[in-house]
């Protein structure tokens, strides 16, 4: 059944009128009256919708269950990505969605090849638009939040002392993941950053460290970084307990 997110405002009551979809639902999906749907909030609930009339511009569905959506981890990761080249910040953006990031912030660290935190409208939209699919395709209750690109020393201002905060860093010797996150529940989240193609700086990983931040290694392979973003996210609710079927 094909998933669409959708403003608060398009359910009312029983009944769901979806605009922005429209075009997708008629013409490309080419889904008719009396076909299902989910309808998902962005509020963690999803709704089993039959379509009572599908026209141009506008699709109104009756809305048969409304259920938890299923995919929402309960850990809430937020993955602190330093700027990539374009098509490989994207897969990142996809991919992490997939596998239950909460938030994403890109950031401008020492080694970025992006120098800037100024950013066009409409690439934030399409990083949005990367999401949203994403989420729609995996399942997921809640679009992942996305932040504006922020420098380094702005983004380890949110390092917070009860928030477990771990960096990637293969050269720091760091701990393995389950020892970074053993005795802890996950309740508050975990703050995760990943370096640039040409890692972070000695000193970007100790300014981490000085603010609470763990250094963690993935093992003795060095991986590209989108690699270990994915990777990081997946072991770090795996051992968290969120992977369970
Ligand atoms: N020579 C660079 C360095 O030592 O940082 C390699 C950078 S690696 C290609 C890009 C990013 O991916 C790193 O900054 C780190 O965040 C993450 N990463 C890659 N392999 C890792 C590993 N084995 N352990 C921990 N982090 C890793």
């Amino acid at each position: 059944m094909h998933r669409f997110f959708v403003r608060p405002e398009a359910i009312g009551g029983d009944e769901v009128v979806l605009q922005k979809q429209a075009h997708q639902i008629r013409d490309v999906l080419r889904l008719k009256a009396g076909e299902h749907i989910v309808v998902l909030d962005d509020e963690g609930f999803e709704y089993e919708t039959d379509l009572t009339a599908v026209s141009r511009g506008e699709v109104k569905g009756k809305i048969v269950e409304k259920r938890e959506a299923s995919g929402e981890p309960d850990v809430q990761i937020t993955l602190y990505q330093s700027m990539l080249a374009r098509e490989k910040f994207e897969w990142v953006l996809q991919k992490c969605t997939e596998v239950g990031v909460t938030r994403f912030v890109p950031v401008i660290s020492t080694r970025t090849l992006m120098r800037s935190c100024g950013i066009k409208a409409n690439k934030l939209a399409r990083w949005r638009r990367i999401i949203q699919e994403a989420a729609e395709q995996s399942h997921r209750g809640k679009l992942p939040d996305l932040s504006p690109p922020t420098a380094f020393d702005k983004a380890i201002d949110d390092i917070e002392g009860s928030k477990r905060s771990l960096i990637a860093s293969p050269e720091a010797g760091g701990e393995n993941l389950r020892d970074c996150l053993k005795g802890y529940d996950g309740s508050r989240g975990v703050a995760l950053f990943v370096g640039p193609e040409g890692g972070f700086t000695k000193e970007e990983v100790q300014r981490c460290a000085e603010r609470g931040a763990v250094a963690f290694s993935l093992g003795k392979r060095i991986l590209r970084t989108e690699t270990a973003a994915v990777m990081a996210s997946g072991l770090i609710l795996y051992e968290l307990g969120e992977l369970e079927g």
